[in-house]
This record gives structure tokens, C-alpha cells and sequence, in this order.
């Protein structure tokens, strides 16, 4: 057991709500928590909203990926950042909070952002998280981030990554002290599969890793969300 603060934090995006559930058990079996960007909430059926909300229960954290899913450069030649917030952010989670869902991290659709949309999403979200195939910023330290980058983990259609690259990542996040951070979006054939994430977070157990929901990215060194720019000092430790 480990009070270091290194972890490994696993998301993933859009709204495969039903088989994102399916792995309630491989999560449970690690005491692995992962957090869920949804997407296109206004699309889901009552039951899958619901299903969302026992994911939470189950201590998963629920975050936000856009209503209509837009490339933010394409959207931002036509409209400005306040009609994205108006349009993409503001009635969805108006929408979710009637589910007891609050989303305080928000993902990037298409890992497509800019400065000015960070600025104006930082006011609705704690912390921001985009996504690259460069794999130095995917470490992150333990606390106070506000926008963060993950490395894709869809093993069964992302023939550039493999489980020995996983392997080596959570070796590197507890050597370093410092959070991996990945995502994937379907569980099951034509994404992770459920083995490969059963494997994974075994690996991430026995290395002596914790489980970050992102939003605990976020959190100062008191273990209050950061509404500010907070300077950390990372020798510190909270426990979650
Ligand atoms: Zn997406």
C-alpha cells in the first residue's frame, strides 16, 4: 500500500454507456475507479441516464464531453467560445444535475482545443483533459492540475499500443511519483477488451498504484478542489 500518491487515472469518452457497466465487476474486484465522459446526454434513454447514475454510485466519477460532440476549431469559425459554453456546456449540465449527475471534468472532443476555450471551461470544470499520442504528457503529478493529457488505451483497434507499453507506463508513474493517465472509449472487441482491462488494473494493483478518478487531479494539497491556480508541493500526500 502505497501513500505516495502515484496512480494511474482511466477514463473514457462518448456514451457507450452500457458496456462501459459491463465492467462494474473488473473495477469492483481492484477497487479501481474510473471516470466516464459522456457525451450527447440529451440522447440517452432514461435507462441509460440511470445507468450512468449507478456507476457514480458505485464511486466511478461522471464527466462531461459536449451535447453534440463538435471539432472545437470547426465550431469556433463560425461561433465564439461563449455560444460553445452556451450551446455545448450549459444545457447539458442543466440536463444532468436532474440525474444528481455533476460533472466538474470536462473532455475535449476530438483532443481539439485552445487556449481561450480552456479559460472559459475552467469556469465550469475543475479540470480539462485532452488527449495525445505523445506519451510524456501523459504523467501528470498527484494534485492540483487544471488541464491534463491522456494516452489511448483502445487496444483492440490501436495497433500502435500494445500491454507491454502499458506495463512499462505504471512502472514509470511509480517510479516517478506522478499519475498515468489513458483513454479508451468502447470495453469489449472494438475497443479495450475486458480481459486486457481486467489485466491492467491488476498490473496497476500490484504495482502499488492508486485509482484517480480526474477530478482528484484537481484537488490542492488541503484536498479541496481548486477553483484557483493552486502551486503544489508533491512530497505532500493526501489520502483519498
Ligand atoms: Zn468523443
Amino acid at each position: 500500500m502505497t501513500s505516495s500518491g502515484a496512480g494511474v487515472c482511466i477514463t473514457f469518452d462518448d456514451n457507450y454507456v452500457y458496456q462501459w457497466h459491463g465492467a462494474k465487476d473488473i473495477f469492483k474486484e481492484y477497487g479501481a475507479r474510473a471516470t466516464f465522459f459522456v457525451g450527447g446526454f440529451h440522447s440517452l434513454s432514461e435507462h441509460q441516464r440511470w445507468t450512468l447514475r449507478d456507476l457514480q454510485w458505485h464511486g466511478h466519477e461522471i464527466g462531461y464531453h459536449t451535447l453534440s460532440h463538435p471539432k472545437a476549431s470547426d465550431f469556433l469559425k463560425q461561433f465564439s467560445v461563449q455560444d460553445y459554453i452556451d450551446r455545448e456546456i450549459v444545457p447539458g449540465l442543466a440536463l444532468m444535475k436532474n440525474y444528481n449527475l455533476q460533472p466538474t471534468a470536462f473532455c475535449y472532443p476530438f483532443s481539439d482545443r485552445n487556449e481561450s476555450l480552456d479559460r472559459a471551461l475552467l469556469h465550469h470544470f475543475q479540470i480539462l483533459r485532452w488527449g495525445s499520442a505523445d506519451a510524456k504528457l501523459w504523467f501528470c503529478p498527484p494534485f492540483g492540475n487544471r488541464v491534463v493529457c491522456a494516452g489511448n488505451i483502445d487496444l483492440a483497434v490501436n495497433p500502435e499500443r500494445s500491454m507491454e507499453q502499458i506495463q512499462s507506463e505504471l512502472h514509470q508513474a511509480k517510479d516517478e511519483n506522478s499519475v498515468v493517465i489513458y483513454y479508451a472509449h468502447r470495453i469489449g472487441e472494438r475497443g479495450i477488451p475486458y480481459l486486457v482491462l481486467d489485466k491492467m488494473c491488476q498490473m496497476a494493483k500490484d504495482i502499488g498504484l492508486q485509482f484517480h478518478t480526474i477530478s482528484e487531479l484537481a484537488a490542492s494539497l488541503t484536498n479541496e478542489p481548486s477553483v484557483t491556480d493552486a502551486m503544489t508541493d508533491s512530497s505532500h500526500s493526501v489520502i483519498f
